[in-house]
């Protein structure tokens, strides 16, 4: 799939444009505030229905404006789609082909993102939480059904750490509506576990052949789900559920004590190891770059393995970060494939040279 044409109206620094792009690479060049970030973000937004950079939707309206509009046209195998975003102080809007969505989970998923940025080592490098959130975005964009289960898990989640710490603070002895809601959160935490690490597994195959790409054969690249409940693998979503729920039961009495909850997808993480050992650990900055890079890479292959289309890839300052093998390796993955969107202060003619026939556009204040 490609995005074909963009529309902005109000949408950060950014009062009122109509672009219309390559469906091979785009390449945005613009001094420093400028403008890049905000386009790969209006993209990004549009969707997923939210920021990659700010959880404060607020931010990306216009400073003095009430409201913002995305909308842009995508080129799909089934045909064109038309999808636009409204998003003002008071909520948000999301409309495909002029009708507007019901439920946001039923929105996302249409148009298919990857962003990468140099943030994304801490994809490697930093917490549980931030592994956690890619794999619920990147899932959640493949599988209305995994967005489905992580939403309501978060719901019932939320009720029921609630409910510990009432219990907890001995407003309630009531224990059965908190097996109610421990019922809940294994059946939707069971769904949710499973999905991902059948996700996962097919991750880890494209993700070393990336790796062994990058580095000559010298890297084996794996992954390892730690999970918070023992003995996930091979599961069915039944057993694990089971399992999960048992967990809960046996368990309550510290989570009462701590008053929260202490098992389940909430608390899980994966591990990304090299020649078996964890990159986060062992690694040099190079390999967890490297690493990082991989997982998107791979995750492009996923996406279109999962949806019969590759997803358009947006990279923000990603060229600088590499050394040159990588950076080759990177343009070569993409040229030809998927429909790009490539940020940079400046192209040199190396990098020129290795991107097959770009747009260029140049970026001054939003304009
Ligand atoms: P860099 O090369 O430094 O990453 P950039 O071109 O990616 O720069 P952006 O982050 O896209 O820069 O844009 C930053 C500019 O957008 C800043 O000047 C900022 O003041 C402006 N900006 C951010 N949010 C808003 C907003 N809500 N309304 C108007 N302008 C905004
Ligand atoms: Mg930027």
């Amino acid at each position: 799939m490609y995005l074909d044409k963009l529309t902005l109206k109000n949408f950060r620094n950014y009062q009122n444009v109509e672009l219309s792009f390559s469906p091979q690479v785009n390449v945005l060049i613009g001094e420093n505030a400028q403008g890049k970030t905000n386009l790969l973000e209006a993209i990004y937004v549009l969707a997923m229905t939210r920021s990659h950079r700010t959880s404060n939707e607020r931010e990306l309206l216009m400073f003095k404006q009430e409201t913002a509009i995305i909308s842009g046209e995508v080129e799909r195998k089934l045909g064109k789609l038309k999808l636009e975003l409204i998003l003002s102080k008071k909520g948000k809007k999301a409309k495909a082909n002029h009708l507007e969505q019901a439920r946001l989970s039923q929105y996302i998923g249409q148009l298919n993102v990857i962003l990468f940025a140099p943030e994304d080592l801490s994809l490697v490098k930093g917490a549980p939480s931030v592994r956690r959130k890619f794999i619920d975005m990147e899932f959640g964009q493949i599988d209305p059904h995994y967005l489905h289960n992580l939403s309501q898990y978060k719901a019932v989640l939320k009720q029921r750490n609630k409910y510990l710490k009432q219990i907890q603070a001995k407003k309630t002895t009531d224990l059965v509506l908190l097996e109610v809601l421990s019922d809940q959160l294994a059946a939707f935490g069971a769904e949710i576990v499973v999905r991902r690490l059948k996700f996962l597994a097919k991750l880890e195959r494209y993700a070393q052949d990336i790796q062994k790409d990058i580095t000559q054969s010298k890297e084996k690249l794996t992954f390892e789900y730690e999970s918070s409940v023992t003995g996930v693998m091979d599961k069915t979503v039944e057993e694990l559920y089971q399992k999960m729920r048992r967990y809960l039961t046996e368990n309550s009495k510290k989570e009462i004590f701590q008053g929260t909850t202490l098992y389940g997808p909430h608390r899980d993480d994966v591990r990304f190891l090299i020649n078996t050992r964890n990159v986060q650990t062992y690694g040099s900055q190079g390999q967890q770059r490297t690493t990082a890079l991989a997982v998107k890479l791979a995750e492009i292959e996923l996406m279109r393995d999962e949806t019969g289309e590759y997803p358009i890839l947006l990279l923000d300052d990603v060229l600088s970060e590499l050394d040159g093998d990588r950076q080759t390796h990177l343009l070569k993955t993409i040229q030809n494939k998927v429909q790009t969107f490539l940020t940079t202060p400046s192209l040199s003619e190396v990098t020129r040279q290795l991107i097959n026939d770009p747009k260029i556009f140049k970026i001054t204040q939003g304009k």
